[in-house]
C-alpha cells in the first residue's frame, strides 16, 4: 500500500489540504479520533509496513496513529500475515512514523472476529475514543466469547487494549497476546518491568507491550512466525465467568524511549549534524547515566535527517553519535523535567565522491561495490557494510545510486571500488586509498559496449515488503532493477496488485525503466502453483489490491488468474515449476498420472532457470539431490512434445543486496528506449517466445537458408524446402565476463559435430566484447526446433554481483527457432 499516494500523485496535494481542514474540523489539538477509512478519509502514513485498505479502522491523537483491521474472515494483511479482523496491523508514532509492524493479535489469535456488524466506536469520559468488538467463533471450541475494546485518550502515547474473555469456563484462559513481527526484529522485556518489547533498530521503530496490572514481567514464546507474548499470572483479573487483561501498547523509536515513555518521561529531541554524504544511518547511544534497568550503552537511530526522539526521565547522560566514516561525538547532556533539543556534531568524515556518466556525458544509474583491499605493507582493510539488506541505497557493502551520483563516507583504508551497470555495459574497476579524514573524487564513464538493438532487458518476477514473505523496502528492489539496468520489470508481489510507479518517480528514474501493475498468485502446492501476471488492474484500497484468491488446485488457480479481468491480454508465467509435476505425476510418487498438463493451457511462459543446466549430462541429472530443479532439459522436452511454452528465467529476488541483475531476458522490442516500452508489446513478444535467457552474456541467434528472404529469429516458425540451413550466433560480453562453450540443441539433443569450444576451435573465439561469431551448418528432421546456449565454463560473473550471485558462471540460452523441414 506504499504506492498507494503516489499512484494517486495528482490528487495527492487536494487530498492531503482536504485531510488538514478535515482535522481542523473534527479533532480539536491533541484530541482522538476514530474513523473508518474509505473515501475522503484515508490518510497517508510511512513505514515500509503498511497494510490498510477501506474498511479498515484509524485510531488517532496527536501522538500516535494505529490501524484495527476490519472484522471479516477474509482480510488478511499480506500474503503470509492472515485472518487480521480486530488486530493491530499498522502502529507508529507521528513525531517518528515508521511503520514496520505485521500484525498485533490480541489475545494471541485464539478467537476470530469475522462480523464487522459487531464493532462499536463512541467517544470516552474525560477526552478519547474507543473501538469494540465481540468474537465470532474461539478457535479453541471452549465456549467462550471475547470481546477487544481499544482505547485512546486525547494525549496518550500508547493504545490501551481491553480484553475480556466470558464463558463458563475460562480457568483455561491465559493471559497472553501475539506479535508478528519479521527478520530484524528482536524481542526482549524491559527487566523488573510488566513491559515486552519487539525492536527493530535498523527502521527506528520499538513496539512495547505494558501489563497495566501485576509485576512479573511478560514471557516471549515462538509459536510458528508469530511470537507470542505470555503475561505474568498477576495480570489478568479473574472471576468464574470472566477473564481480562489490558495492555498498554507503544510505538517508540527505541527500547530507551520506549523505557522513558512508560516511566512517563517527556519527549527529548536530538539532532546530528556534520554527517556527510547519503545513507548515514547515525547510530546514537546513551554509554553512562541512570536507565533503570536497561543496559548500557542503549542504543538508537536517527532519521536521515540527523533527527530523533527519545523520552528521558531527568538526569545526567553521556551520549555518543557515530557513523560509518565519521570521528564519533561524545556530549553530556542534562536532561530536566521539560523537553529540550540536543545538537550533537559529528566528527570528520573520510568520504569518497563518486560520479557516473555515460558516453555522452549525462549521469546514468549505476551500482557501486566497494571491496576491502590490501594495501602496499600488506593491510588488509575489511569490506564496509553500509545498511542491512532489507533497506534501499546502500545494502552491504554496495551503493545503488539511481542518479550516478553520490558521496559516500567510509572508514580509511584500501579498496576495490567496482563501478557498473549491468552486462550490457563494461565495469570500471578502480583502487582507492583514503585516509582518516581524507575527501576523494571519482569519476566514470561506463560504456555501452554490447550491441543489442532490437532488444530490452526484463526482469519478471521481484519481491519486497509488500509480498509478506520478507521485509525489504520496495524502493531498494526499483533501485536494484534501474542500477542493474533493466529496461521493463512489471511489479509481482506476493498475492497483491501493486505498482512500482511512485518509486520510480521517487529516483526520478521513469526515463531508465519501464513497468506495470501485476502480481504472484501463491498457492500450493509449492513451487508448482505460483504463477505471475501482467498487467491486472489495480484497484488501490481494497483488499490484495483486487488480485484473485489461490486454490488449492493449480489448474483452478492458474486459469482463474487467467481469466481475470474480464480475461484481459495479459502475461501468465508459470513460476519456478517442478516440470515433471506438471507434464505428469502430480503427487509425485513415480507412476505417471497425467500431472497438471490442463495448466499448459493457460500458461503464456514458464520458468527453466537455473540456465547452466541445459548443459548437464544425464548422468549428471541422475546425480541431482533435487531433481525438481532442473527445468530446463524437461521444458526441452515439453517443446518436444509439440507444447510451445516459451521460456523465461527470473532472479525471484527477495533482499536488496545484489537481489536483482544476475538473471535476466532479453526480449525483442520495437524500441530501444525504456521509456517508450509499452507493456501489450512486451506481452506479445514474450507469448511468442522472443526472448534470449542470461545470466549476463548476449546472444543472437537466426537461422540462415537459401529459401529464406530473411533470416530466422528466435521465436519464429519457418518451413524451408531441404538442407542448406545454418545458425548464426553471436555472443557478447562486456568486460567482466567471458564464454568458452558453445552448444546447438535440435530438437533438445546437444548436437555433437556443432560443439564449440576455446580449447577444440580457439580460432571462433574472440576477446574483444565479441566472443563468438559464426555460422554453423546444421542438419534439421522435418520438425524441428533450434536452441543454442553459450556458457562460461569454470567461470564466473564475479564481484560485480557480489560474493554470492557472483560465483553464477556466464551463461545465455536462447528460446528456439521452429522449423519445418520438406525433405526432397
Ligand atoms: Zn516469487
Amino acid at each position: 500500500m506504499m504506492n498507494v499516494f503516489g499512484e494517486l500523485h495528482l490528487l495527492r496535494g487536494i487530498l492531503m489540504t482536504w485531510i488538514g481542514v478535515f482535522l481542523m474540523l473534527q479533532s480539536p489539538a491533541g484530541g482522538a479520533s476514530v474513523e473508518q477509512i474509505g473515501e475522503g478519509s484515508r490518510h497517508p502514513m510511512r513505514g515500509k509496513e503498511i497494510d490498510w485498505i477501506d474498511g479498515d479502522y484509524v485510531l488517532r491523537n496527536d501522538q500516535v496513529v494505529a490501524v484495527i483491521a476490519r472484522p471479516n474472515a477474509d482480510r488478511h494483511a499480506n500474503m503470509t500475515v492472515r485472518s487480521v479482523g480486530a488486530c493491530i496491523i499498522d502502529f507508529t508514532r507521528l513525531d517518528a512514523e515508521s511503520d514496520q509492524l505485521s500484525c498485533y493479535y490480541p489475545l494471541a489469535g485464539r478467537y476470530q472476529f469475522f462480523d464487522n456488524g459487531l464493532v462499536e466506536t463512541g467517544d470516552l469520559d474525560g477526552g478519547g475514543v474507543f473501538w469494540r468488538c465481540r468474537s465470532t467463533a474461539a478457535t479453541a471450541r471452549n465456549e467462550t466469547v471475547a470481546t477487544i475494546e481499544y482505547q485512546l485518550r486525547d494525549g496518550d502515547p500508547y493504545l490501551t487494549v481491553i480484553k475480556t474473555v466470558t464463558g463458563e469456563d475460562v480457568s483455561k484462559v491465559t493471559a497472553a497476546d501475539s506479535v508478528r513481527v519479521d527478520t530484524t526484529f528482536v524481542v526482549g522485556t524491559l527487566a523488573e518491568t510488566t513491559t515486552g518489547y519487539c525492536e527493530d533498530e535498523h527502521f527506528r521503530q520499538t513496539y512495547g507491550f505494558e501489563a497495566t496490572l501485576g509485576t512479573k514481567t511478560p514471557l516471549w514464546s515462538a509459536s510458528g512466525r508469530n511470537r507470542q507474548l505470555k503475561y505474568g499470572a498477576d495480570a489478568a483479573e479473574r472471576s468464574e465467568n470472566r477473564v481480562q487483561w489490558i495492555t498498554r501498547i507503544y510505538a517508540a523509536s527505541s527500547p530507551l524511549d520506549l523505557w522513558g515513555l512508560t516511566s512517563g518521561a517527556k519527549a527529548q529531541r536530538f539532532s546530528v549534524s556534520g554527517a556527510v554524504g547519503e545513507h548515514p544511518r547515525i547510530k546514537l547511544s546513551v554509554i553512562a547515566g541512570s536507565i533503570g534497568s536497561l543496559e548500557l550503552p542503549c542504543e538508537w537511530r536517527s532519521a536521515a535527517d540527523g533527527k530523533s526522539v527519545v523520552h528521558l526521565p531527568p538526569g545526567q547522560y553521556r551520549v555518543r553519535g557515530e557513523a560509518i566514516g565519521h570521528l564519533p561525538v561524545e556530549a553530556d547532556i542534562k536532561v530536566t523535567s521539560e523537553s529540550s533539543e540536543f545538537a550533537l556534531k559529528l566528527g570528520a568524515a573520510t568520504t569518497v565522491q563518486v560520479t557516473v556518466v555515460s558516453e555522452d556525458g549525462q549521469p546514468i544509474p549505476c551500482k557501486a561495490s566497494f571491496y576491502g583491499a590490501k594495501d602496499e605493507d600488506g593491510n588488509m582493510t575489511p569490506d564496509p557494510v553500509f545498511g542491512i539488506e532489507s533497506q534501499s541505497g546502500a545494502v552491504g557493502n554496495c551503493v545503488y545510486c539511481a542518479d550516478g551520483q553520490f558521496v559516500r563516507s567510509l572508514p580509511p583504508g584500501t579498496y576495490d571500488l567496482l563501478l557498473s551497470r549491468g552486462p550490457e555495459y563494461d565495469a570500471v574497476f578502480e583502487k582507492i586509498q583514503i585516509a582518516q579524514g581524507q575527501q576523494r573524487t571519482v569519476r566514470a564513464t561506463l560504456k555501452r559496449v554490447v550491441d543489442t538493438t532490437g532488444w530490452v532487458s526484463a526482469e519478471l518476477h521481484s519481491h519486497s515488503s509488500p509480498s509478506g514473505d520478507n521485509t525489504s523496502d520496495q524502493l531498494g528492489r526499483v533501485e536494484n532493477l534501474v542500477c542493474e539496468q533493466i529496461d521493463f520489470a512489471p511489479c509481482t508481489e506476493h498475492q497483491r496488485i501493486e505498482s512500482y510507479d511512485d518509486q520510480l518517480e521517487k529516483l526520478g528514474a521513469q526515463a531508465f525503466m519501464a513497468t506495470c501493475t501485476g502480481m504472484e498468485l501463491t498457492g500450493s502446492p509449492l513451487p508448482l502453483n505460483h504463477q505471475n501476471a501482467f498487467p491486472l488492474k489495480w484497484k488501490p484500497y481494497s483488499q490484495d489490491g483486487g488480485g484473485p484468491k489461490t486454490s488449492s488446485n493449480p489448474v483452478t488457480q492458474i486459469a482463474r488468474l487467467a481469466m481475470w479481468d474480464d480475461n484481459s491480454d495479459k502475461l501468465v508465467q508459470t513460476n519456478h515449476p517442478n516440470v515433471r509435476q506438471l507434464v505428469e505425476d502430480r503427487d509425485l510418487d513415480g507412476n505417471p498420472d497425467g500431472g497438471f498438463a490442463k495448466m499448459l493451457d493457460f500458461m503464456d511462459v514458464m520458468e527453466v532457470h537455473p540456465p547452466e543446466n541445459i548443459f548437464m549430462t544425464s548422468e549428471e541429472v541422475k546425480a541431482m539431490k533435487r531433481p525438481g530443479t532442473q527445468r530446463i532439459l524437461p521444458w526441452m522436452e515439453l517443446l518436444k512434445s509439440g507444447r510451445r511454452i516459451p521460456g523465461v528465467v527470473n532472479t525471484d529476488a527477495h533482499y536488496n543486496w545484489n537481489g536483482s541483475g544476475w538473471l535476466r531476458n532479453w526480449v525483442r522490442s520495437s524500441t530501444d528506449e525504456p521509456a517508450k516500452i509499452r507493456t501489450a508489446e512486451m506481452v506479445d513478444r514474450l507469448e511468442k517466445g522472443q526472448v534470449i535467457m542470461s545470466t549476463g552474456p548476449f546472444m543472437t541467434v537466426q537461422l540462415h537458408h537459401p529459401g529464406l528472404e530473411a533470416p530466422a529469429a528466435i521465436g519464429d516458425s519457418v518451413t524451408v524446402d531441404g538442407a542448406g540451413a545454418k545458425v548464426a550466433i553471436k555472443v557478447q560480453c562486456a568486460n567482466w565476463m567471458d564464454v568458452n562453450r558453445v552448444e546447438v540443441f535440435v530438437n533438445g539433443e546437444m548436437q555433437p559435430e556443432l560443439s564449440r569450444t576455446r580449447k577444440t576451435h580457439p580460432q571462433d573465439f574472440g576477446n574483444g566484447v565479441v566472443k563468438f561469431d559464426q555460422h554453423l551448418g546444421v542438419t534439421l528432421p522435418g520438425e524441428s526446433f533450434v536452441i543454442v546456449a553459450a556458457i562460461g565454463e569454470r567461470m564466473e560473473l564475479g564481484r560485480v554481483m557480489g560474493k554470492r550471485y557472483g560465483r553464477r558462471p556466464p551463461v545465455v540460452v536462447s528460446n528456439p527457432i521452429f522449423v519445418t523441414t520438406n525433405l526432397k
